[in-house]
């Protein structure tokens, strides 16, 4: 029997699933967590947790070639059919999925210098599972793609005009987890989704966008993944003179930056405890109490832009870790928002209901679960 595979290869984690070539229920499922001497592997089958089969968790390929291993016991008799992966960056030309091919696999390695910490090790998974399954079609899902008709002004930066030749633009990122939400609200509120909605992808990573009609007009994550909201270890929106003050003054190099704006800023650089937003809330310290403030805030901003990008707001949806999860920091965030029509009713709020607005608010709020490897899986068997 066929089967789908889907590999979502992170900086320091690796997703995966597999899928029959009908339904929206995996077969398996697991995860990578902390690629690493503190590498863990969990699988999932419908049935609970299954042992992994040995293996070394230490750097990207070992992950992969372990997880390979793991799900070819798991698997049996079952055959890969298609490989759908994850692909950070799709670049200018690309606004759906696409078959792979050795032209498609030069296109994604130029644009490495685009997502240095992300691309490279969606290419690596591509040829890992190239060679472990050389029959199967491999689907690359960009996550740039949902993204790639933004009107002009949310597509640009303001410097010299060769620049957006070259494709110094913004892309947006978090497109699979956007695609997923926006179908969800078609199937659940049809008429929502035809009108003014913005979503707050609160993970690790972080970002809003605001859909119009299905279609993403503007993305608070731009050129790179740090742009927008301050994320787990990701300072979000900064100042271009802050970098150049780094260069010039404190004599820091690209690659001694690129660590710091990746790795050590975010809530984990604001409190100096964790990136771990249950950490912090958690956390007595007043270190942690001003990150999730800053956090909260620089949330509340981004709703105003994405409404002020669709001229107005008729729904705002929560996802990721800590939107589908953290009643309070739903709440928060909401808090100041009444002048856009936006009331929580609590008690739905702390039940993580789908609608958590209250009956009379202008504005509709909801949570709505995402599920990236969905969309990879349901893209790929296309291809099958
Ligand atoms: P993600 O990258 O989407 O898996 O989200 C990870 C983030 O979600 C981390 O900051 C977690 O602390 C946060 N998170 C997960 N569960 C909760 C929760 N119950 N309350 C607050 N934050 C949570």
């Amino acid at each position: 029997m066929s089967a789908i595979l889907t590999l979502n290869a992170g900086s320091s984690s690796l997703k995966f699933s597999v899928y029959q070539m009908e339904g929206d229920t995996p077969l398996v499922t697991g995860k990578v967590d902390s690629i690493g001497p503190n590498g863990v592997l969990s699988l999932k089958t419908a049935n609970g947790a299954i042992t992994p089969a040995d293996g070394s968790l230490v750097n990207h390929s070992d992950a992969l070639a372990t997880v390979l291993k793991s799900l070819k016991l798991t698997l049996e008799d079952r055959e890969i059919a298609v490989v759908g992966h994850r692909v950070v960056h799709g670049g200018l030309n690309y606004d759906k999925p696409a078959l792979i091919n050795e032209t498609l696999i030069e296109e994604l390695t130029a644009l490495e210098p685009f997502a240095p910490l992300h691309q490279p090790h969606n290419l690596a998974g591509i040829r890992a599972a190239q060679a472990a399954f050389p029959q199967a079609a491999q689907v690359a899902c960009f996550d740039t793609a949902f993204h790639r008709h933004h009107p002009y002004v949310n597509d640009t930066f303001a410097l010299p005009r060769s620049y957006y030749d070259k494709g110094v633009r913004r892309y947006g990122f978090h497109g699979l987890s956007y695609d997923y939400i926006s179908r969800k609200l078609a199937e659940v509120a049809p008429t929502l989704a035809a009108g003014r909605v913005a979503i707050a992808h609160l993970g690790n990573g972080a970002s809003m966008c605001a859909v119009h009609n299905g279609k993403s007009v503007a993305s608070t994550m731009g050129f790179s993944a740090l742009d927008g909201l301050p994320m787990g270890t990701r300072c979000g929106q900064l100042d271009a003179g802050v970098v150049l003050y780094l260069m010039q003054q404190e004599g820091m190099s690209a690659d001694e930056i690129e660590t710091m704006l990746y790795t050590r800023s975010g809530l984990l650089g604001l409190s100096g405890i964790s990136n771990d937003m249950r950490t912090l809330e958690r956390s007595d310290a007043p270190e942690a109490a001003q990150a999730i403030d800053y956090f909260i805030f620089r949330a509340q901003r981004e709703v105003g832009a994405m409404a002020a990008a669709m001229g107005g707001i008729d729904a705002l949806v929560f996802s990721g870790g800590i939107g589908e999860n953290s009643a309070t920091i739903r709440a928060r965030i909401c808090e100041r928002m009444a002048w856009m029509g936006i009331e929580i009713d609590h008690s739905r709020n702390d039940d993580n209901a789908q609608v958590i607005s209250s009956e009379m608010a202008r504005t509709t709020v909801m949570v709505i679960p995402t599920n990236e490897e969905l969309v990879i899986a349901r893209a790929a068997r296309a291809f099958a």
